[in-house]
């Protein structure tokens, strides 16, 4: 597969400002020589097995198998790795860049804190400075993930522009990177922004991919399909990547069906109604009114509620190589349960969106063929939104006396 693409169809590009070129070339080419170079490469490999815990393992969901009665599900547990999901994989990858280039800091966004979190401990692990844009509103919905953030000792920046959220806090990062590029490297999140970041970004992620392929070859399953979550779309690409070029298996995206259909309800932009847009330096679709302003977005899971996604995926989507559904909440929250009850492991939310589709499907395939879900993150950060979902009364309770015993 070609590394460096800079348009997926109509879809990419680098729509940036002029004072953004010379740090967005350079990185690309740093990029390409670490991508040919044995010993970034072996020293990501270290990174992936001491620090991560790669390879993550692939289960057999034997118990939801025999419940449902069709397709065998199988489990790809990224949630296993170190900071609890797949976002580690990247900040791994370009943390090494960053000092490869000779960076000594490193900037990040986040929204629901996940990428903070991952961006936090992996420049905590390469002795780099880490900066993190979170919009207000986010600080104060997350309050978890910033405790974790500047325990590895980042530094979390208040974005108190526009809706105070996550593209406002893409924006500052943006604006950072401008006047700091010189020692500072702009860690990305997801397979999304201007190019080279979706390239890089699926390359960094790819390797859940290659895992799954060599694991499921290994245990002679036939694979009818892959599913996987979709927020911006590094889990998804990176478990797709090594099948994009053939035909088998079936490539599923779920987007958050949120609380249904109608404006503001879901992050629906593949399935619902995207439209083609030039945001935050890339061409893709993006859920926008008629004047181009960013729609409002809902999701039970915060990293599934962004409102663009990421090119190569609205490619893969057009052509059709990618099939794309959505899940709602509740369905979301009933797989979360189901899969604890029967298998004892906990999806973060967003993975939980993947693992519900992953159950419609194999109702409806036989029983020889294998169905592989992603479960990009585990659930530990949920604990707040779940409880209260399933358990509000005896959480309520928990949390009134928590904060009476700190008597203020
Ligand atoms: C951030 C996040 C996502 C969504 O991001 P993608 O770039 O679409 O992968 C999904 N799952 C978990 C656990 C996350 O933390």
């Amino acid at each position: 597969m070609k590394i460096y693409n800079d348009f997926f169809g109509e879809f990419g590009g680098r729509y940036v400002p002029e004072v953004l070129r010379p740090p967005l070339d350079a990185l690309e080419a740093a990029f390409l020589a670490a991508m040919g170079d044995p010993a970034f490469l072996a020293e990501l490999e270290s990174i992936r097995r001491d620090y991560i815990g790669r390879p993550t393992p692939l289960l057999f969901a034997s118990n939801a198998t025999r419940e449902i009665g069709g397709a065998q599900i199988y489990v790809k547990l990224e949630g296993l790795a170190n900071t609890g999901a797949h976002k580690i994989n990247n900040a791994a990858g370009q943390g090494l860049l960053a000092k490869r280039m000779g960076k000594r800091r490193v900037i990040a966004e986040t929204g629901a804190g996940q990428h903070g979190v991952a961006s936090a401990a992996m420049c905590a692990k390469l002795g780099l400075d880490c900066t993190v844009y979170m919009g207000e509103v986010d600080i104060r919905r997350q309050r978890p993930n910033v405790f974790w953030m500047e325990l590895y000792g980042a530094k979390v920046v208040p974005v108190t522009g526009g809706s105070r959220t996550l593209k406002d806090a893409v924006n500052e990062a943006m604006r950072d990177w401008a006047g700091s590029f010189a020692d500072t490297h702009y860690l990305l999140g997801s397979a999304l922004g201007p190019s080279p970041f979706p390239d890089m970004v699926r390359e960094f992620q790819s390797v859940i991919g290659r895992e799954t392929q060599a694991q499921a070859r290994e245990r002679g399953l036939d694979v009818a399909a892959l599913v996987a979550c979709v927020g911006g779309g590094s889990n998804a690409i990176g478990f797709f990547a090594p099948f994009i070029e053939s035909s088998e298996p079936r490539l599923i995206g779920v987007e958050a069906g949120g609380r249904g259909a109608g404006r503001g309800n879901n992050a629906a932009r593949m399935s619902g109604e995207g439209a083609l847009g030039v945001v935050q330096g890339y061409k893709s679709l993006f859920l926008m009114d008629e004047d181009g302003q960013l729609l409002p977005t809902h999701s039970v899971s915060a990293g599934l509620d962004y409102p663009g996604i990421g090119p190569q995926l609205a490619s893969l989507g057009r052509t059709g190589r990618v099939e794309f559904t959505s899940v709602g909440d509740l369905e979301a929250i009933e797989a979360l349960r189901f899969f604890a009850r029967e298998e004892g492991i906990v999806f973060a939310l967003e993975s939980a969106h993947a693992g519900a589709h992953a159950l419609r499907l194999a109702r409806e395939l036989p029983k020889e063929r294998a169905i592989v879900v992603n479960m990009s993150g585990r659930g530990d950060k949920d604990l707040f939104i779940a409880a209260r979902a399933l358990d509000p009364d005896a959480w309520a309770r928990f949390l009134g006396e928590e904060a009476a015993s700190y008597g203020r």
